[in-house]
């Protein structure tokens, strides 16, 4: 399921459109769209003893489930900008990015989100924002591997974490370490 799936009519002029996934165009205005991923911000947020940042989530979708802070972009913004922005409203904390990660294409509520992430320190207090439930610092052994809303959270947590983390989620440290 993409962005523009079962898209009908045209947003501007609520003409009927043509088009597939890939792209669609309205023949009356000529409004075209096309079935492009969603670019997002997130963060492997470590405390001083290196211990992780997990937001246990309050809506769906993945209700219950443990996230890494992040959000998506705004039209135009910098990444990093993003990030700041997403973590300072989930968590009330500033970041200070260590290094990038990588980027995962992740499923998300009907479209594919292009996940921009980053190994990162938070810095103050955190208190969860409005659409999380609580907010815990994980050491290593007590990440729960189970319960990680999004499938490219191990990846992203054992290239972020290193060896140890990536062993005690039972992956192999070659593929990812
Ligand atoms: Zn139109």
């Amino acid at each position: 399921v993409g962005l523009i799936d079962g898209w009908k009519y045209c947003p501007r002029c609520a003409s009927v459109l043509a088009g597939d996934a890939a792209r669609v165009e309205c023949a009356a205005c000529g409004f075209v769209a096309y079935g492009s991923s969603v670019p997002g911000a997130e963060a492997v947020l470590l405390d001083g003893e290196g211990r992780v940042l997990l937001g246990r989530r309050r809506f769906e979708p993945r209700l219950g489930y443990w996230d890494l802070p992040g959000g998506f972009l705004e039209e135009g913004e910098e990444p990093l900008d993003a990030l700041r922005r997403e973590v300072r409203e989930e968590t009330q904390l500033e970041v200070e990015p260590l290094r990038f990660l990588g980027h995962w294409n992740e499923p998300y509520d009907g479209r594919v989100v292009l996940c921009l992430t980053w190994l990162a320190r938070g810095l103050g207090d955190p208190r969860p924002g409005d659409d999380l439930v609580e907010l815990k610092w994980f050491a290593a052994s007590e990440i729960p591997w189970d319960e990680l809303a999004f499938t490219h959270y191990p990846a992203a947590l054992s290239a972020g974490l290193g060896k140890q983390y990536a062993q005690s989620a039972g992956l192999d440290p070659q593929l990812d370490g």
